[in-house]
Parts: structure tokens; sequence; C-alpha cells
């Protein structure tokens, strides 16, 4: 199996089961965007209620924001992204065809037909809009490129309404959007994407001991998700290629089918926001401390891209290999992301008594565990295979014997294991507790 086969199998495989459409399938698709179905829908509220609880209702140091997609320009003035978010592009002269010049391992030639490649240009990714009636420059606006700044300019509103101990932070998930030259590989490069941002300020001579801690925590949640840590590798960025604003960066890299890229990133970032918005704003962004000192804060800030967060998911999970004589394909999720966490189905569909008792079955523990699904289409063989395609890590079959028809098993099920497809009876009141301890 070569590397370009798993991509396309696995777009494949997330379109026909419900994950990942292309978004607006219908009209020829935009590009840079996919509509998440039912199952991606589930499995990424999966992995963003997983990294809220670990990141900020788990720790006392870390309060939690919604800021609004759509700011006032200044904010992006102050930070350099209206001069300076932008990417070196280049036109074909021909074909007129437009590329990114850092991805081209020619930088002549166009790739797609050969003709010469114009001049290189600095091509600014911020996407603009027009907000309220005025159709003048002042109602200019930008749709954020990072959440991040929706956290920096709140900084004093927490300050004042908590009046949090150094060191703290601040953590948000929330849509970006970045007009991206080439969006591609799937939801890897998106022009609509979703991060997960901390900002935590620290005192200043206290970063490296967090930047440290934060390398080791966003470590503890590749592991908590289910990215394969094996192929996840941590970059040190050179210091002469770091960001206007950081003074140390670390790039988590996945291997994808196309190449080792970056997942994550985790920053230091100084004071550099903080100092500028304050300028800017002519608004006190400093901190007071009990004792009287008064200092403006220091940042680290890691940094989660949702859908490149699904992608490595879906990535490690996909498997092939063989059940029972017969290949299978199966996505082996941890149950804690599982868009679906049990299967219950009758075992035959035209025996009214197994239906009532498996719809019992199923609607008891639906009340406990609400992604649990009922399955009674073909035969238990063809379910078992449909549910391990979307990494349902138990099917629960509910047969004769549960019925009392071998008394010494009434009101036991089968309930079988995704990976190894083996099977075992358990009494119907274990069945609440054995899945939510494997989702925990
Ligand atoms: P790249 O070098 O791949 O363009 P970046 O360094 O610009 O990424 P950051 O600005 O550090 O990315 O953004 C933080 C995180 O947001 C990234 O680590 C990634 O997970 C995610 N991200 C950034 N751009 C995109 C995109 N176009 N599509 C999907 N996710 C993205």
């Amino acid at each position: 199996m070569t590397h370009d086969d798993t991509m396309e199998k696995l777009i494949s495989l997330a379109k026909r089961r419900g994950f990942i459409y292309q978004g607006s399938e219908i009209y020829g698709g935009l590009a840079g965007t996919y509509d998440y179905g039912p199952l991606g829908t589930a499995l990424k509220n999966n992995i963003k209620n997983l990294w809220w609880r670990k990141f900020v209702n788990g720790r006392d140091d870390m309060y939690g924001m919604d800021a609004a997609i759509l700011m006032n320009a200044r904010v992006w003035e102050t930070t350099g992204h209206v001069a300076g978010f932008a990417d070196p592009l280049v036109e074909c002269t021909k074909c007129k065809k437009r590329f990114r010049a850092d991805q081209l391992e020619d930088r002549t030639k166009c790739p797609e037909c050969g003709s010469v490649l114009g001049p290189e240009r600095q091509f600014n990714m911020m996407l603009s809009t027009r907000v309220g009636a005025m159709e003048d420059s002042s109602s200019v606006s930008y749709l954020r490129p990072e959440t991040a700044q929706g956290m920096f300019v709140n900084f004093k509103n927490v300050i004042d309404s908590f009046h949090p101990k150094m060191p703290f932070g601040l953590g948000q998930i929330g849509k970006a959007f970045r007009n991206e030259i080439t969006p591609r590989d799937f939801i890897f490069r998106l022009r609509e994407l979703e991060q997960m941002e901390i900002e935590y300020f620290v005192r200043p001579n206290d970063w490296e001991r967090a930047f440290e801690e934060w390398r080791v925590a966003m470590g503890e949640w590749l592991d908590l998700v289910g990215i394969n840590r094996a192929i996840t590798h941590e970059v040190e960025i050179d210091p002469a290629d770091l960001a206007h604003y950081s003074k140390r960066t670390i790039d988590f890299e996945f291997e994808y089918p196309f190449g080792q890229k970056e997942l994550y990133g985790l920053a230091y970032r100084t004071d550099f926001d903080l100092a500028s918005h304050a300028k800017a704003s002519s608004v006190d962004l400093a901190y007071l401390e009990e004792d009287g000192t008064r200092f403006v804060p220091h940042v680290i800030e890691p940094s989660f891209g949702v859908d490149r967060t699904i992608l490595a998911v879906l990535l490690s999970a996909y498997t092939e290999d063989e059940l029972g004589g017969s290949p299978r394909t199966y996505l082996k999720f941890h149950p804690r992301v599982a868009p679906i966490k049990a299967a219950v189905f009758p075992l035959l569909k035209n025996k009214p008594e197994l239906v009532a008792k498996a719809r019992e079955i199923y609607l008891t523990l639906k009340k406990e565990i609400p992604q649990v699904a009922w399955d009674d289409n073909g035969n238990v063989g063809k379910r078992y295979r449909r549910q391990d395609e979307v990494g349902t890590p138990f099917c629960i079959t509910v047969d004769f014997d549960t019925l009392g028809e071998n008394a010494e098993l009434k009101d036991t099920v089968t309930i079988r294991d995704r990976d190894t497809g083996e099977q075992k009876r358990v009494s119907v009141s274990e069945l609440t507790n054995l899945i939510k301890t494997a989702i925990l």
C-alpha cells in the first residue's frame, strides 16, 4: 500500500460513512472548505470536549473564553497581520495558476504546465469583509486568522473580573479563516479552520519552566486523543526562522501520508501581544502583583488545530487487517473519541420479542451514554463490519439466551471487542459501567 492510497481510502471512507464531506459539494465545492457530517461532528465534539476538560475545566489556573470572530480592524493592524500575514506567491505567466513559492521544488517552472513562473510577491492571507451599512474604508473588518487575539484583547477584562494569581491562562476554541494560496491535502490546509488555543501568562523570568510544562502537557494530549506518538515529532524551530513575535517555538509535526508537517505549535511570544495592544489602545495591560510590582506578563502559547487533530486521529486509527479469514478496514479509535461508543443489535430483526428486549436495553443505555447506536440492518456479521469501519469499540447483541432460553444466561448479552473481534457474555446490568469505564 502506497502512502497516496491511504489518503484516498481515508477520504472515501470519511465521505461514505458520514464523517467529512467536501464543502458546498452539490455546487462543485468551495476550495479550502469541508463540512463535517453526523459522525465527523460527533468525533469533533468529543475531541473539543476532551481538550476543554484537560486544559480548561481540569485545571484551576485556566479560564475559558469565546470571543467574537469579527474584531475591530485595529487589532490586526497592531499585531502586524494587516501588513505582514502573508505567504510568498508566484503566478504562472501562461496558465495563470498561482502557487506558494516556498512549497515549490523548482521556483522557475510551473508545476502544472511547465511554463515560466512570474516574480514572487507577498500575498496577504487575511479574509476581509464589511461590517455595517457604510461602504467606506471604516467598515472593513477581517475574519480572524487565529483565535489568539480574542484572548489578548480580553486580558484586562478577565483580570478585573477574576483577579487571577500568576501564572494563569485563557483557553478558547473557535473558527479562524486564512485565505491560503493553495488549500490542499483534505482537511490539512483549509481556508476555514478551527483552533483550540491557550495563552498562558507568566512572570517574565518564569517562561522556561512554563514552556517545558506545556511541552509535556501537549505530549500527554497526543496519548489522550489517540494520535500515534511514534510518528509525531517535536521540532525546535531555528532562531533565524522564528516568527517576529517569538523567542522560542517548537512545532509538533506528524508524519502524514503526504509528508511530515505541522500538527501543533508551542510558542514563547514574550510580551509582544500585550505590550503592542497596550501601546496602540492606550489601555494599561500590566499585571499588578500583591506586593505592588507591576509588569506586562509574558506568554506561552500552545496552539492546536482542530481539523489537523481530526486528520491525525483518523490516520492513527485507520487499520487494515484480516479477521475471521476475510480482510477488513476499521478505525481503531480510542473509545473516548469514538463517535459511537456502542451499538446494540437484536440477533434477528424479524423476532419481535428479541427486538423489544434489544430496544429496552438500547434505550436504558442511551439514557446514560447518549452516543449509543441501534443497528438492525443486514446480518450480524455485516453489522460488525459496518461498526468496525466507523470505529465503534463495542457491539452488543441480544439473542435468545438474553430472553431466558437458557435460564442461566437470562439477562446476559454478548459484547464484542472491535479490535480483537472477541465476544464475551456479560450481564445486562454490567453494560453501562463497562462502557463508561472504557470511555473515561
Ligand atoms: P502552516 O505552517 O502549516 O501554515 P502555521 O505555522 O501558519 O501553519 P499557526 O499559525 O501556528 O500555523 O496556527 C496554529 C495551528 O492552527 C497550526 O498548528 C495548525 O494546527 C492550525 N492551522 C493553521 N493553519 C491551518 C490551515 N490552513 N488549515 C488547517 N489548520 C491550520
